[in-house]
């Protein structure tokens, strides 16, 4: 899983959080903000491709469309995007954020501490799996942070919204 962050003029607008079980991704831009079709719907009109690849993204922009910049430099070919990467396009950016679950032990640090899940208040249990988010890094238990995200912690806000199913065609 990852959470690709829509950023326009360093403001975040939101998020798209893709799993990368799937067939390859088309981002296209229209209107301003970016929209993803699959691999049946190919738009015409494409920028790049983003195809999840065995827990990997590869972004494959396309030849002869708007250039792309990876970390501000131009992409001339395909990609490994990495956890923090910016790729511009145009007006906007997304930053890949890539999500980790962890199975803590009873040991572990996160167990002794006591800390609460800040979605649920309720502490961290041996093997039970944990996703720290992936801009504040503030951990959650793994089912807390599908539902919530960090929407619960003010000052970060981040938010795992799974609008870039598919099915549904697209974002907003
Ligand atoms: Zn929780
Ligand atoms: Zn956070």
């Amino acid at each position: 899983m990852a959470t690709f962050e829509i950023i326009v003029n360093n403001d975040s607008r939101g998020t798209l959080a893709l799993d990368s079980s799937g067939k390859p991704l088309f981002l296209v831009v229209s209107g301003g903000m970016p929209t993803f079709a699959t691999q049946e719907k190919k738009p015409s009109d494409y920028r790049a491709a983003l195809l999840g690849c065995s827990g990997k993204w590869l972004l494959i922009p396309r030849m002869g469309a708007a250039p792309i910049l990876l970390n501000s430099i131009t992409v001339a070919g395909m990609k490994i995007l990495a956890h923090g990467d910016v790729v511009e396009l145009g007006e906007f950016q997304l930053r890949l954020a890539e999500e980790t679950i962890e199975v803590p032990a009873a040991g572990d640090e996160l167990i002794r501490s006591g800390l609460e899940c800040p979605w649920c208040h309720d502490t961290f249990r041996a093997g039970v799996e944990v996703t720290r988010c992936p801009r504040c890094g503030t951990p959650h238990h793994r089912t807390c942070w599908l539902d919530g995200g960090c929407a619960s912690r003010p000052h970060c806000g981040f938010r795992v919204r799974n609008n870039a199913s598919p099915d549904s065609g697209g974002t907003r």
